[in-house]
C-alpha cells in the first residue's frame, strides 16, 4: 500500500467504502453478512488500508454499527474513520427538530446533536477522524446553510472539542455549487469527496469539479472510482483495446490506475463486496502505477463509447420508495446491456421476475429527484418497455 496526504494526515491511497458490504442473502437490503464483511475488513487492515468510510444511511444504518465493531479490535490510532451527517435527507420542522426524508423517511424526528452523538455511539468512537456533510447539492445546500438549524456551527464546535479531527463534505452537486459552497466557507473544509472516474470526467463534468476543488487548494477523496462496478465490465470491444496494451489487467485496474494519475486525488474509496475485489484492489495500490498519457487517451476513447449509456451507479437510493418493488438499477443495467449490443432476445419480460419488468412502472414519480445521477427513471422504464414490446 502506498500513502497520500489529506490536510497533513497520511492516509492509505485506497480507502475501504462500507456501502456495499456483503449481505446474508446477497441482496442489497438484507443484513450485513458480518463474518464475510469482517474478513474483508481484516484483509484491508492487514494490507495497509487505514481509511474507512461510512455514513448514517449506509446499509439502512447498519454500516456504522458494523464498521465500528469491526475496527474496534485494532488500536484506535492505527485507522481513520470517516462518517457523514445526513442533512441531504432531512427537513427542518422548527424548534431545532429535524425530520428525515427520502430513504430515511420513517426514522423518528431528531436534532443535530442527537444525530451526531448517535453516530459516535454506533461507531464505538469518541471522535471521527474525518467527518463530512453528506451530499451538498443544489437541493440540500439550503439545509446546510440554514443558520437556524445550525449544522455547520455545531460541527465546528465538535471540531474545537476534538470530536471531529477533519471536516469535509461529499457532493453530487454541480461544479458551481461546490465552488460557491467552498467560497462561502473558505478555510473551513479540508477535503471534498466527489464521484470521479474516467467516464464521469466527461459524463458528469467531474473534470470541472476536480478543478474547482484544486483551485481552493483542497484534496479530493474519490467515490465511485469504478462507477458502482460499471467500469469493471466495459463493452467487449473496448476491453479488447485495453487488453492489447496490458493483457493481464482487469477493467477495474485500468479505472483505478487512471485515478492514480491525478495529483489532487488523495484517497480512492472502493465499496468492496468480496474478498476477491479487495485482494485485486490492494494489489493495484501496492505502489503507484498511474496510466501513461497514451493509456489515458485510450480510456478517453472507452468513455466516449459509453457516453450514451444511462449513468446508474447502482446506489439503490431509488428502490425503497418504488411501490411496484422494481429492481430499478438492475433494469437499467439490462437496458444498458441491450443498448450495448446484447441480443434483445436474451431479455424478455415474460422470462424475468416481476421486479425486473420495466412495463410495470406506473410512472408514479416517487423515484424522481432522489437519484444522485439525475436519471429520469420513469422515462427509462417507459423507453425500455417500449423496446421490449416491439
Ligand atoms: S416511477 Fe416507476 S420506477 Fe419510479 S417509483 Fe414509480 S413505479 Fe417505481
Ligand atoms: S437510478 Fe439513480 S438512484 Fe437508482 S440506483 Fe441508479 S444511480 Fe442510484
Amino acid at each position: 500500500m502506498y500513502y497520500k496526504d489529506i490536510s497533513g494526515v497520511t492516509v492509505s491511497a485506497l480507502g475501504m467504502g462500507n456501502m456495499r458490504l456483503p449481505t446474508t442473502d446477497g441482496t442489497p437490503n438484507a443484513p450485513i453478512d458480518r463474518v464475510k464483511a469482517q474478513e474483508i475488513i481484516d484483509y484491508a487492515y492487514s494490507h495497509g488500508i487505514t481509511y474507512y468510510d461510512t455514513a448514517y444511511r449506509y446499509h439502512g444504518g447498519e454500516s456504522e454499527y458494523f464498521i465500528g465493531e469491526a475496527l474496534s479490535k485494532y488500536p484506535r490510532d492505527t485507522w481513520y474513520l470517516a462518517s457523514k451527517f445526513p442533512g441531504h435527507m432531512m427537513e427542518y420542522k422548527g424548534n431545532g427538530v429535524l425530520g428525515f426524508t427520502s430513504m430515511l423517511a420513517g426514522h423518528p424526528d431528531s436534532t443535530v446533536d442527537a444525530v451526531f452523538n448517535e453516530q459516535l455511539a454506533k461507531c464505538k468512537v469518541d471522535y471521527f477522524d474525518f467527518y463530512l456533510l453528506h451530499n451538498v447539492n443544489e437541493k440540500s445546500v439550503a439545509m446546510y446553510n440554514n443558520e437556524e438549524v445550525g449544522i455547520i456551527p455545531y460541527l465546528v464546535k465538535q471540531k474545537e472539542a476534538g470530536k471531529i479531527r477533519h471536516l469535509g463534505f461529499s457532493s453530487h452537486g454541480t461544479a458551481e455549487t461546490i465552488d460557491a459552497f467552498l467560497t462561502k466557507y473558505e478555510g473551513l473544509f479540508e477535503f471534498v469527496q466527489i464521484q470521479l472516474n474516467y467516464l464521469d470526467w466527461k459524463l458528469q463534468d467531474a473534470k470541472a469539479k476536480y478543478e474547482v476543488i484544486a483551485k481552493h487548494g483542497l484534496k479530493v477523496v474519490v467515490m465511485e472510482g469504478v462507477r458502482g462496478g460499471r467500469l469493471a465490465a466495459i463493452p467487449e470491444a473496448e476491453m479488447k483495446k485495453l487488453q492489447a496494451v496490458r493483457p493481464d489487467d482487469s477493467a477495474a485496474k485500468w479505472a483505478l490506475r487512471w485515478l492514480q494519475a491525478l495529483p489532487e486525488v488523495s484517497v480512492v474509496l472502493s465499496g468492496m463486496t468480496t474478498l476477491d475485489q479487495i485482494v485485486e484492489n490492494t494489489a493495484t495500490f501496492d505502489k503507484p502505477d498511474p496510466v501513461t498519457e497514451a493509456e489515458a487517451e485510450l480510456l478517453s476513447g472507452v468513455a466516449d463509447s459509453m457516453l450514451s449509456l444511462v449513468p446508474c451507479t447502482a446506489c439503490r437510493y431509488c428502490t425503497e420508495g418504488c411501490p411496484m418493488g422494481l429492481e430499478i438499477p438492475k433494469i437499467i443495467a439490462a437496458y444498458n446491456g441491450v443498448k450495448n449490443g446484447d441480443n434483445m432476445a436474451k431479455y424478455k419480460e415474460d422470462d424475468v421476475d416481476e421486479s425486473m419488468r420495466p412495463s410495470r412502472c406506473i410512472g408514479c414519480g416517487s423515484c424522481m429527484g432522489i437519484c444522485p445521477q439525475n436519471i429520469n427513471i420513469p422515462e427509462i422504464m417507459s423507453t425500455f418497455a417500449g423496446m421490449l414490446a416491439k
